[in-house]
């Protein structure tokens, strides 16, 4: 038995399923999980010693890679000095500076702990901004794991296999509506029936966490002009999105406006941060200004405020602009590769990239995801996993670019590809 496979099995008997997080199970792809105990810059090692380069990145968080010396410098200056006040502290104020300035559509931002936090928090405050209840999102988005949204919900349900979770009320999951991604058609119809029902609709900014669901421009300002004409508000969820996006936010892409956006992931630096934000006339109904109530112990802590701050910085000065080089750069290794195969495709944008399966086009929609993806991938999983590449172990899981990976290491990641391919692992 490896370490991992110990671990393991003494996880299962105190912890459910052994994990703290479903898709860590590696319930789709097969095997034990591996037990990580170390992250330097691109690669991470597990409990055995063996070191794998990681395309999974905490599933979003480090893109700076591990431990970066930056992030870690400005965490440990603050731990010498305490890590919670339960006070306001004064890399809050430096972290919301960052964002509001950064982003054109934040006016004033509120920090949580986590993504599912924001995006709640979000939710409420559009419903009591608007005096409406029902909330509309998109087959294949996620936003985290609140019980109105755990309908038809992204990567972790679909390979689990549930199209919704047990512990949901009825009359929670029937205040969301759920439409699919890439149809104006379909969009317009359910405005026209249930657009004044709405208080808002929740986007991910590139729908990636069931896959990788580019969005036509087109469709995403045919979303914001029927918002605007039946008085809903978009929430835009970049909480994966953001900071991995070529013009930083996923909206600010397709040059579209929402009225509240999500942050999380990359805004902690890895450590538990989420963040939500938009026109000060909304946030300030937000309690103690007003009589939306939100609060938590830990939120804008100063250890994870400066690990965000940090984080930001390297990607300002220099950051950015690297993860673009490596985008490209990686476009050009993976075409030489696919160009061999006609199971496997390859979408990128900005630093998020996704291997779909048995697709002759890119997808845009969760619903033309071919069927035997889960299969094909499980196979594919493994086999780089024996090449020293670690993946996210879900078909529907996207791949994260890190400012600490460089060409050769996508060298090493198209070459494993390629040698799955030639021996027919992807058939
Ligand atoms: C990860 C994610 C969430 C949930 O964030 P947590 O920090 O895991 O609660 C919400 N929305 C999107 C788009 C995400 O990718």
């Amino acid at each position: 038995m490896t370490r991992s496979e110990q671990l393991y099995a003494a996880a299962q008997k105190v912890m459910p399923g052994g994990v703290s997080s479903p898709v860590r199970a590696f319930k789709s792809v097969g095997g034990s999980p591996l037990y990580m105990t170390a992250g330097r810059g691109p690669w991470i090692r597990d409990a055995d010693g063996r070191d794998y380069l990681d395309f999974c990145g905490s599933w979003g968080p480090l893109v700076l890679g591990h431990a970066h010396p930056e992030v870690k410098a400005a965490m440990q200056a603050v731990l010498e000095n305490g890590w919670t006040f339960g006070t306001p502290v004064p890399g809050e104020v430096e972290l919301a500076e960052l964002l509001v300035h950064q982003i054109p559509v934040l006016e004033k931002v509120r920090f949580v702990s986590s993504g599912t936090e924001a995006v709640m928090s979000a939710v409420r405050l559009a419903r009591a901004a608007t005096g409406r209840d029902a909330v509309l999102k998109f087959s294949g988005c996620y936003h985290g794991h609140a019980d109105y949204l755990l309908v038809e919900g992204g990567s972790g349900l679909v390979t689990l296999g549930n199209p919704s979770s047990a512990g949901v009320p009825q009359a929670f999951a029937a205040l969301t509506m759920n439409c699919p991604l890439d149809d104006e058609e379909k969009l317009t119809a359910l405005f026209a029936k249930e657009g004044e029902r709405l208080a808002c609709v929740l986007v991910e900014g590139v729908p990636a966490n069931n896959g990788l669901l580019v969005q036509r421009k087109e469709w995403v300002h045919h979303l914001r002009a029927l918002c605007d004409q039946y008085g809903v508000l978009l929430i835009f969820d970049e909480v994966l999105s953001g900071f991995r996006c070529p013009n930083i936010m996923a909206h600010e892409d397709y040059a579209v406006k929402p009225d509240l956006i999500t942050l999380g992931k990359v805004v902690g630096g890895g450590m538990p941060v989420g963040a939500y934000g938009g026109r000060a006339e909304l946030m300030d109904r937000i309690a103690p200004l007003g009589p939306v109530y939100q609060a938590g112990t830990l939120s804008g802590n100063p250890l994870a405020m400066a690990a965000g701050v940090a984080t930001l910085k390297v990607l300002q000065t220099g950051g950015f602009k690297q993860l673009d080089a490596l985008g490209k750069a990686l476009d050009t290794r993976m075409q030489s590769v696919l160009d061999q195969s006609e199971k496997v495709g390859y979408v990128r944008y900005g630093a998020l990239f996704w291997l779909y399966f048995h697709s002759a086009e890119v997808p845009r929609s969760a619903e033309t995801i071919h069927a035997d993806s889960a299969k094909s991938y499980a196979e594919l999983f493994r086999f780089m996993l024996d090449c020293g590449i670690y993946l996210a172990p879900s078909a529907y899981e996207v791949a994260f670019l890190n400012t600490a990976q460089t060409e050769a290491h996508f060298d090493q990641f198209a070459d494993a590809l390629r040698a799955a391919i030639q021996k027919g692992i992807l058939a």
